[in-house]
């Protein structure tokens, strides 16, 4: 695997791989990686000839200083698990790298996509989100980029960016890991302590049983009754648990459509908010 810092060896580094006609996967994260990093690797390695995974921790994209400096970093082991992978690429920028000093963030509009559900509890993420990866987009220039069903929300801003901005990339959203006992994996689930991480698939648990109620009841009486399940969890408490329209998170006006649909949910579980969604 190449380890590349700079930009302009990365840019080297693809512009002879294009012109040899491979096709590049790109893989964006900020390290801590686990098997749902691992889930999105594999998709590419499975679709395109190059993978190029990233590791960097957006200073931008976190609206929570203490998220930022408490953020996991495990350089040393991703490296390792991203060769065992046979990822062709690891690119390993430093900030300064990405933002020049005179460096100035687009305010892109994504409709007010970006101002609900994420965009409401953690003001400019996904502006900080849109910034780095149209500069990643830039530098790596792939045919294919990788993301986690897992961050829906984002999912649909990176559409919407890259539609915006006629980028010539393909988004393929992947499937959202689980551990055994439901919970969706994440970098920041290390915070959760032992008993916190034994309990925590119940958050799942409910979304499945709400996906179930939505067939015998209505929207609103379901969701109170996921909503009081989650207040029973001691130490959780719920941000959001909606139905929406999965196209653009809206709240459908009567009832909803199915297979066009998803749960979307943020719940705060001791120190950790737990993201999850599934799709009805
Ligand atoms: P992060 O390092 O948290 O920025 O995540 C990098 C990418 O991995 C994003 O596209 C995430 O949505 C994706 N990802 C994170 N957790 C999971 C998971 N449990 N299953 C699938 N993809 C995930």
């Amino acid at each position: 695997m190449l380890l590349i810092k700079s930009s302009n060896e990365v840019k080297k580094a693809i512009s002879f791989l294009k012109n040899s006609r491979k096709t590049i996967g790109f893989v964006p994260t900020m390290g801590a990686l686990h098997n749902g990093h691992i889930s999105l690797i594999k998709q590419s390695k499975a679709e395109t000839d190059i993978t190029l995974c990233s590791i960097f921790i957006n200073p931008l994209q976190f609206n929570n200083e203490i998220d930022l400096n408490t953020y996991p970093i495990k350089i040393e082991n991703d490296i390792e698990m991203l060769i065992n992978e046979g990822v062709d690429l690891l690119f390993l920028p430093d900030k300064s790298e990405i933002y020049p000093k005179n460096f100035k963030p687009i305010d892109f509009s994504f409709d007010g996509l970006d101002l609900i559900y994420e965009g409401k509890l953690r003001p400019g993420h996904f502006m900080g989100v849109a910034n780095v990866l149209k500069i990643f987009f830039e530098i790596i220039e792939p045919n294919y980029a990788y993301f986690g069903q897992k961050d829906y929300q984002q999912t649909l801003i990176v559409k919407k960016m890259i539609e915006s901005l006629k980028i010539p990339i393909s988004i393929k959203v992947c499937e959202i890991v689980r551990e055994e006992n439901g919970l969706a994996m994440s970098s920041r689930n290390v915070r959760l302590n032992e008993t916190f991480r034994k309990n925590s698939g119940f958050l799942f648990k409910i979304l499945n049983e709400l996906k179930e109620d939505l067939n015998n009841i209505s929207i609103e009486k379901a969701i109170e009754l996921a909503k009081n399940k989650i207040a029973l969890n001691a130490e959780s408490s719920f941000e959001y648990i909606e139905v929406l329209n999965r196209e653009n998170l809206e709240k459908w006006d009567e009832g909803f459509i199915k297979n066009q649909s998803i749960i979307l949910t943020a719940v705060k579980y001791g120190n950790v908010r737990l993201l999850d969604n599934i799709l009805i």
